[in-house]
């Protein structure tokens, strides 16, 4: 009989092309299945599933109201132009719109974050003539010519120069100040006040509109302190420039809130979404729009759009996502999660390891930040190691899949984002795993 694992295996050698990789390095854990917050390997071995895979999973593998959802949709009716009405699309608009910050109302479907961005920008441009873009560094924003463009992590540098029109401006990151702020309260008005002088000197009648992610994910989960957001929707509104919060990764539940911005009420113009809308069992994003965005494209057309724009498979998931959501509190419980379990956990990390220089999170959304030294918080790694530089980093992922969790890192951190259904058992027994993995990283810290 035919190994079907070791086929998988070899076709996917032979004949994918992997994301963001040199393909030859690659030697891929072939999935097998997955419940809940485990996967399994074709081996059988089991992992507990500590990055969601992207950051996307947020019901956990194989919800069955979710799969019940995409096969009912399925047989009664796969796909639909984008120009016909469908009750799987008006559905999940209409939950979208009664969940999204405050005067949010119509949803424009794209297939994944990086489109949402790109429209977003579109939008803005179109609504204010104007064509600049803010966008701050250490953000991801998407792989596509301008989403890549607006990202402000290394992923940019080889795809340049690709759009015009975006500048870039520093946010707040109290543990390492752009501004050598030393408290929260500094940084807030230092990053302000830095943002604003951006705007004098480029001109503010020439800024469309600034982007940026609620919570910055994958390049630190930077949570703004006190007063930044609404600083900034502030300095937007005196200049008649819109605000783009993207939530690709922040939105649905993985803040604690439906949308990390509800932390601070403040509501942007427009908002993006991705990954956990339908906890990516179907390629699905958008962007959510205010009434200044809709009344201008009321009367005349709005240039763009998607063949797959409001896909009934992927918003038949999240139909079900959404009610999931609603009907078990899982933004309240994730909240409750991230303050009783995960903070003192974390605190306690930091405590026992001379590696871990910071930890920082809200709701299901942590970081836990490493350093070879906490006096001068020389980070563990360098900024974008690669290779032997990056050792010390690989060495805790290999800990971490040793003892059966499957870790999501960037840089010098280790990012705490499970499944928001994850049990609490697990949750513990992942962080321990962590907690026990870290001693590879206090080898080489002072
Ligand atoms: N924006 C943020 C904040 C993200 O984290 C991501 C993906 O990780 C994207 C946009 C791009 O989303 P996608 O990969 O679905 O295009």
């Amino acid at each position: 009989m035919t190994d079907q694992r070791t086929d998988a295996y070899r076709d996917d050698r032979a004949h994918v092309f992997h994301s963001w990789s040199a393909q030859r390095a690659l030697d891929p854990v072939v999935v097998d299945g997955g419940e809940g917050a485990t996967f399994w390997d074709e081996s059988g071995r089991r992992y507990l599933d500590f990055a969601s895979q992207l950051v996307n999973l947020n019901l956990g593998h194989q919800h069955p109201r979710v799969v019940a959802a995409i096969q009912e949709q399925a047989a009664k009716l796969c796909t639909i132009a984008p120009t016909f009405g469908n009750a799987a699309r008006s559905e999940a608009a209409r939950l979208i719109a009664e969940v999204a910050p405050g005067d949010l109302r119509h949803v424009f479907f794209t297939n994944g974050g990086t489109e949402a961005n790109e429209h977003a920008v579109r939008m803005a441009r179109g609504t204010t003539g104007r064509h600049k873009v803010l966008a701050a560094y250490r953000s991801y924003h998407g792989a596509t010519t301008g989403s890549i463009t607006l990202t402000g992590d290394p992923r940019r540098w080889a795809n340049e120069p690709a759009m015009p029109g975006v500048v870039r401006f520093f946010g707040p990151y109290p543990y390492r100040s752009p501004f050598h702020a030393t408290s929260e309260e500094q940084e807030t008005q230092r990053a302000l006040a830095h943002l604003e002088e951006v705007f004098t000197f480029e001109g503010p009648h020439t800024i469309a509109a600034v982007i940026l992610e609620s919570v910055v994910g994958t390049n630190g989960i930077l949570i703004p302190p006190p007063g930044y957001l609404a600083g900034v929707r502030e300095l937007c509104d005196r200049h008649g420039v819109l605000l783009i919060a993207d939530e690709v990764m922040s939105g649905f539940g993985r803040c604690g809130e439906w949308f990390a911005v509800d932390h601070w009420g403040v509501v942007p113009d427009l908002v993006t979404f991705a990954k956990g809308v339908n906890s990516g069992y179907v390629p699905l994003g958008g962007v959510i729009l205010g009434p200044r965005v809709y009344e201008t494209f009321a009367e005349r057309p709005f240039p763009g759009g998607l063949t797959y724009s409001g896909h009934p498979l992927a918003c038949a998931a999240a139909v079900a996502t959404i009610e999931v959501m609603r009907e078990e509190s899982v933004p309240e419980r994730v909240r409750d999660l991230g303050e009783r379990v995960v903070r003192p956990r974390l605190e306690k990390l930091r405590e026992r390891h001379p590696s871990v220089g910071d930890v920082r999170g809200l709701g299901l959304f942590w970081a836990i930040e490493l350093v070879r030294d906490r006096e001068t918080r020389e980070m563990l790694v360098p900024y974008n190691a690669a290779g032997p530089a990056a050792k010390p980093m690989a060495e805790v992922v290999a800990a971490c899949k040793e003892r059966g969790v499957w870790p999501f890192t960037h840089f010098n951190r280790v990012h705490v984002v499970p499944p928001l259904v994850i049990s609490e058992d697990d949750l513990l027994r992942g962080i321990d795993a962590i907690d026990d993995a870290l001693e590879v990283a206090d080898a080489h810290a002072a």
